[in-house]
């Protein structure tokens, strides 16, 4: 099934208010594996909304419009709608009653246009509001399926949820579910990772593969459409085969949890224990680590040690690395490789990490913003250091070097 949302009303188009309504619903609607394939904003404007109708029945299966159920002039969806499907328009009683008890207990007067949000069209079939009084309504024409919504979030939401969810399902229940597997990949960038598997995506048909990074992280998610659980797996286990033979060793995991669950999981299982030096990160690093419920039995803490007289006190680097003429700087493999001995050391942990890095805007010691220097240090041995090179604004660069100095621990 493939939707289209018709967002509706002037004021989205007139950008007073963001179209968070289609947000909400293209994600809700991905979640119930229906593909949306087109939003539209259309003004309260009867012709505009028609040809938006005609324009989205013409390549779309369902349609879900929000706005413009309320009680004024310029509420015109359900009427716009009736007309352009040639159905009347009827009350519906159990919103009527609601909405005369709701006007009479509060002493209030209700006129005739509040009883345009009782309406519903002809056969069609109602969708409750109970945190506001429009009611909405669902229906099915010539193999089209319609919805409308309220525009107002703390209605649309609750009513899309409860109600809305429950009568798409009916109709959908002779779709085959969706089944789909997600591969996570650290130590491999987006563009790369699409590189080695652009035949396989141009290809595709079924499964689907998607690509995607979000919060520093690359994941691919496979996906078919099946009876069973099993019967989908099956389908999707040869192109993850293929997957697996170009980029398997960047997989950390077949399901979606960001990196530092593994690497917690990994810590668990070996017993062993983790501390952290963290500078341009700024403590990013312990705060993801700390996120993970559980996560105090591997990881004893960390230390964010940002200015050079911070380094050399709390972790015993000496000054002379860190500043002076010809020193390698706090922005160096060396600062890294002591940073994290140091702090393993004095937290007596298994493994010590480190990061130290110019997150910018500025360049710092000469050196250019995204130069970073992750430092890992197992007991009883020399630490290994390794310098990335990352991209991005402030925000980006701590997070990237927070999570590429988890993918050095977990590789
Ligand atoms: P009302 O009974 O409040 O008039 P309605 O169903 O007629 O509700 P609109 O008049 O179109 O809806 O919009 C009412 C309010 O709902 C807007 O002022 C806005 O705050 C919010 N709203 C409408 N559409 C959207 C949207 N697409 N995304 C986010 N908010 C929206
Ligand atoms: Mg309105």
């Amino acid at each position: 099934m493939n939707a289209e949302i018709i967002a509706v009303g002037t004021e989205l188009l007139m950008g007073q208010i963001a179209n968070t309504n289609g947000q909400f619903l293209s994600q809700e609607l991905a979640r119930l594996g229906v593909n949306v394939y087109f939003q539209t904003v259309v003004g309260d404007n009867e012709s505009r909304m028609r040809q938006s109708l005609e324009l989205a029945r013409s390549r779309a299966d369902l349609i879900i419009c929000t706005g413009g159920l309320g009680p004024t002039q310029d509420d015109l969806t359900k009427d716009v709608l009736a007309a352009y499907l040639g159905r009347g328009l009827i009350m519906h009683e159990p919103s009527l009653r609601y909405m005369t008890e709701f006007f009479e207990s509060r002493g209030v007067v209700m006129v005739d246009s509040n009883k345009r949000q009782a309406h519903m069209l002809e056969g069609s079939d109602p969708l409750p509001n109970d945190t506001g009084l429009a009611v909405g309504i669902a229906l099915t024409q010539d193999g089209t399926h319609y919805m409308l919504l309220p525009g107002p979030p703390k209605e649309m939401k609750p009513m899309f949820l409860n109600y809305g969810v429950q009568w798409l399902r009916g109709v959908m229940k002779d779709e085959v579910p969706l089944v789909s597997r997600m591969l996570k990949f650290a130590g491999i960038g987006e563009s790369l990772l699409e590189d080695r598997l652009l035949d396989l995506i141009r290809g595709q048909t079924d499964p689907t593969i998607a690509p995607y990074a979000k919060e520093g992280e690359v994941a691919v998610r496979l996906t078919t459409r099946a009876a069973s659980e099993r019967e989908g797996l099956a389908a999707i286990a040869p192109v993850e085969a293929e997957i697996r033979r170009r980029v398997g060793e960047f997989i950390f995991a077949e399901r979606d949890v960001p990196l530092e669950t593994i690497v917690l999981e990994l810590l668990k299982t070996s017993g062993r224990t983790l501390a952290v030096a963290e500078s341009c990160s700024g403590g990013q690093l312990s705060d993801m680590l700390t996120a993970i419920p559980g996560s105090s039995q591997t990881f004893l803490g960390g230390v964010v040690c940002y200015s050079n007289a911070l380094k050399n006190k709390l972790i015993g680097v000496p000054l002379d690395v860190l500043e002076g003429e010809g020193a390698p700087g706090a922005v160096s493999a060396q600062a890294a490789g002591l940073l994290a001995e140091g702090v393993r050391d004095r937290t007596g942990a298994d493994f010590g990490l480190s990061i130290t890095g110019v997150a910018g805007p500025d360049p710092s010691e000469g050196k250019p913003v995204g130069l970073v220097f992750v430092g890992l240090a197992e007991r009883g041995k020399a630490a290994e250091t390794f310098e990335l090179k990352l991209s991005g604004n402030r925000e980006t660069i701590k997070l990237r070097a927070s999570k590429s100095a988890l993918t050095k621990l977990w590789q």
